[in-house]
This record gives structure tokens, sequence and C-alpha cells, in this order.
């Protein structure tokens, strides 16, 4: 039997680079999933929840509409995220009000309203998508970082309030991934992104940046029954680059 055969996921920003890799490995792994993001033509899923996840109302029923959809809710993956440029001196309102909404906010009001139709279910298992730069500072990125570590704190809490509800909730807290955001980013600022991503790669010690699939691994992971023991855990996964 396929290792998530009968599981039924919620994925957010499954539109993006490493929320496609995880919603098509959980297809393949047998899991039914429900994906989410603001415009989700052309994504393979089993139930499609297209909106805004910075509307309070669609992230308070996502869990919900996500299992009546499905027909349960095991496993959810916070995934949406979004990484605004610059020091606190350079950060407008905008940059600090949007990235609290999705970055944190989000995860909060989905892992609220999920984790108690999860455990009334049977328990579950919930993977929020930090970042290295949430365990430790990064440069240029202070209101990115410090989203990150709220995640992350947020992770730890849930995991330790919600073990005995039979809900496990872990973080991956990857480096540079070579997706649409890190890409944009680069060309936000001019660079040609396909070299760019080369150069950054030679920093890592394995010698290459993630690969989505590489990230989606690690989630898959933790949302198994592999992780059986694992709680409130932020698992890095950066090629041997710990920091920037
Ligand atoms: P991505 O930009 O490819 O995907 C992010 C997805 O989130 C997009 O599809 C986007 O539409 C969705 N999203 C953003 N705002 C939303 C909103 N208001 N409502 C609904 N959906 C929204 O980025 P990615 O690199 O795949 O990032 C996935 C996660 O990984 C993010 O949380 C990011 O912070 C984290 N991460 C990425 C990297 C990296 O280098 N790429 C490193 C560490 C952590």
């Amino acid at each position: 039997m396929a290792e998530f055969e009968g599981k039924c996921a919620l994925v957010t920003g499954a539109a993006g680079g490493i929320g496609q890799a995880v919603a098509a490995q959980l297809r393949t792994a047998g899991a039914r999933v429900a994906a989410a993001d603001r415009d989700l033509s052309g994504i393979e899923a089993d139930a499609h929840l297209p909106g805004d996840l910075t509307e309070a109302a669609y992230a308070d029923t996502l869990a919900a509409a996500a299992r009546d959809a499905l027909g349960g809710l095991h496993i959810i993956v916070n995934n949406a995220g979004i990484a605004r440029r610059g020091p606190v001196t350079a950060s407008s309102d905008d940059d600090f009000a949007a990235s609290i909404a999705v970055n944190v906010e989000a995860p909060f009001r989905i892992c609220r309203a999920a984790i108690p139709l999860m455990a009334q279910a049977g328990g579950g298992a919930i993977v929020n998508v930090a970042s290295c730069w949430g365990v430790r500072p990064g440069p240029d990125h202070a209101v990115y970082c410090m989203t990150k570590a709220a995640l992350a704190s947020l992770t730890q809490c849930m995991g330790l309030d919600h073990a005995r509800d039979g809900i496990r909730v872990n973080a991956v807290c990857p480096n540079e991934v070579d997706t649409p955001m890190l890409r944009s980013g680069f060309e936000l600022r001019g660079f040609d992104a396909q070299s760019a991503v080369a150069e950054l790669g030679k920093t890592v010690p394995l010698g290459r940046l993630a690969e989505p699939g590489d990230i989606a691994d690690v989630v898959l992971f933790l949302a198994s029954e592999k992780a059986r023991y694992m709680c409130g855990a932020l698992v890095e996964v950066n090629g041997g680059k710990p920091v920037s």
C-alpha cells in the first residue's frame, strides 16, 4: 500500500515552487490533496480551494473546507509565504502587514481552526514551512526573518500543546531553494536569475541550491508515520549551509 493511502491533506501555496512539489509527491504517495493558493489554474489536485490567505474568513474556514471536499483531513502543510526584502529602515508598513498576514496570521488561523477538527477525528500532522532565517538571522530581510521566527516559535508551542490531542506539529526550515520566490528576488534586483542561482549554489557545501523536491521529501517525512515521535521540531534542510 502507498505510504499515504487513505490520508487527506491540505497544502497552502500549492501553486508555488515548494507547494507544487509537496502536493504532487503526496498524491504520488497515495494521499488525496486539497490545493490552496490565489490562482490554482493548471494545478493537479483532488480539490481546489482558491483564495487569499490575508482574508481572515478564508483562512479561518480553509481546514473545514478541505475536510468537507476530501471527506477527511489528516495532514496540513502551511507552505504559502512571501519574502519582502530589506532591513527595517527600508521596510514599508505594507511589507510589515502583508508579511505578518501571510507568513504568521494565516498559519495561526488555519491551525486554530484545524486542530480541534483533526483531534476529534483521531489526530494528524501539521508541517509548517518556516526557514533557516527563522532560526538564525539572515541579511537584508528583517521583516521576513521575524515572521519565520514567529512561525518557528508557533510550531514549537503547538508541538508542545497539542501532542496530547494526537496532533504532531513540526516545521521544515529550508535555506535557499530554487523557486519562483528566489528567482523573482534576483530579477527584481536586475540579476540574471539562472546565473545568480548557479553562483549562489557554489556557496552551498553540497554544491547546489535546493530543488523544491529536496524540501518536499522532508515535508512528507514529517507528515508520515516515520516521524511519529517528532513534535515541535524545527528541521533545517540546508545542504550544509546553516547561515547566509
Ligand atoms: P513561491 O513564491 O514559489 O510559492 C509561494 C506560494 O504562496 C505562491 O504560489 C503564492 O501565490 C502563495 N501565496 C503567497 N501569498 C498568498 C496569499 N495571500 N494567499 C494565498 N496564497 C499566497 O515560493 P516558495 O519558494 O515555493 O516558498 C514556499 C515556502 O517556503 C514559503 O513559506 C517560503 O517563505 C519558504 N521558504 C522558501 C525559501 C526559498 O529560497 N525559496 C527558503 C526558505 C523558506
